[in-house]
């Protein structure tokens, strides 16, 4: 499940589990180097104090354990950035010491401790670091010990923190950089008012309108090879194949990707749709804001349709039969969809019987809660 500190989302990157085969590792390595020398285990503190006390548990012979804080000097006049150690008080000279790390990422925070600890005297000095971000890493020293190698990605938990919150986390989150974005799907049945809302909605909120039947019948009056393969499709009132709609909605999308964002009209109308929606838009640090159904009940959306027929000359528009059937493919394969958004706290409807700029004002009421909460 996705988590929220301060004004920022984190998703689940790092189980607690896999920390722990981690710290195994690192300890079993680690015990088996050192032989019968006592290590002086150092942590770097406020970070590593969750991995310090898994590792130390782990640790299959004696040592010891102190922590140590890095902090600049206060009051002195200096553009140079001075840092020491507080809270070393152990005598280490001749000893084997361990600086046991939560993360090494650029490296510089470890480079001034590392440099403190030599002049020390330490007989052996040795780096181990749970987390490391290779990408990241700008120095020449040598890490002895990495648990975990991870993108440059920035991570809470576990020790680790944003802003001071996520330290207690038992396992590791990594923030969800999404656009802010107004991604909204339309659901409803044909003739519920997508379409014509979708259109002033667009305006309103300086969204891209993607309309996948809108897409289908361009192609079809154009006589393309996607014309062609969804028109017996849709002159029957049945759904065009999954794999052609994902593909041409994704194609949509790509051609729009400085977009405020979309409404999604016509789609997803089943399961692996909506599935399929998820991890593209996923994959592009996007998401749905939310879905919106317009209800209109059958009897209402019949008249409309037949009307709506008279004037486009839509061949499903003009035969109740394949009204029907639309509505019968809308109730066996889309309306599942209403729990698949419900469980993401996603599904929202309004009433979409009334004038259009009514309908407008109860989507907008929606839309503007969503703003406001993402
Ligand atoms: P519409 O204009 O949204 O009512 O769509 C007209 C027809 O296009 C539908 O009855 C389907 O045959 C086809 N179609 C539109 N969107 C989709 C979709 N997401 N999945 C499958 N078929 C679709």
């Amino acid at each position: 499940m996705k988590i929220k500190l301060h004004d920022k989302y984190f998703t689940p990157f790092v189980s607690a589990k896999e920390i722990d085969v981690a710290l195994d590792k690192m300890a079993a390595k680690m015990a088996d180097d050192l032989g019968d020398e006592i290590p002086v285990f150092i942590g770097v503190l406020n970070g590593s104090f969750m991995m310090v006390s898994d590792f130390v548990k782990k640790y299959p012979k004696p040592c010891e354990v102190s922590f140590v804080k890095l902090a600049s000097y206060e009051g002195v006049e200096s553009t140079e950035d001075i840092q020491h150690l507080i809270g070393l008080s152990e005598d280490v000279s001749g000893r084997t010491v361990v600086i046991l790390e939560d993360i090494i990422d650029t490296g510089n925070t470890l480079e001034s401790i590392y440099d403190i600890f030599g002049g020390k005297g330490t007989k052996d000095l040795r780096i181990a670091t749970l987390f490391h971000k290779p990408e990241a890493y700008r120095k020449d020293l040598k890490i002895d010990y990495i648990g975990i190698e991870i993108p440059n990605k920035f991570i809470v938990g576990y020790g680790l923190d944003y802003n001071g919150l996520g330290r207690d986390l038992p396992e590791v989150y990594q923030i969800k950089n999404t656009q802010h974005m107004t991604n909204i799907v339309l659901f409803g049945k044909p003739g519920a008012g997508k379409g014509t809302q979708a259109e002033f909605l667009k305006t309103k909120y300086n969204l891209v309108h993607i309309s996948t039947g809108d897409v289908f019948r361009f192609n079809m009056k154009n006589d393309t090879e996607l014309g062609k393969l969804a028109k017996s499709f849709i002159h029957e009132g049945q759904l065009v194949p999954d794999s052609v709609t994902i593909d041409m909605l994704q194609a949509e999308v790509e051609k729009n990707t400085d977009a405020n964002g979309f409404i999604f009209d016509g789609f997803p109308r089943t399961a692996a749709q909506a599935k399929a929606l998820d991890v593209f838009l996923e994959s592009k640090n996007m998401e749905l804001s939310g879905t919106v159904a317009l209800e209109a009940n059958d009897e209402v959306l019949i008249e409309r349709l037949l009307e709506r027929g008279k004037v486009s000359g839509r061949a499903d528009d003009q035969d109740e039969t394949k009204i029907r059937n639309r509505f019968d493919e809308y109730n066996e394969k889309t309306a599942p969809l209403i729990d698949f958004y419900t469980t993401q706290e996603k599904f929202h409807s309004v009433n979409g019987i009334g004038s259009i700029a009514d309908i407008t004002g109860r989507l907008s009421a929606v839309i503007d809660l969503l703003n406001v909460k993402a």
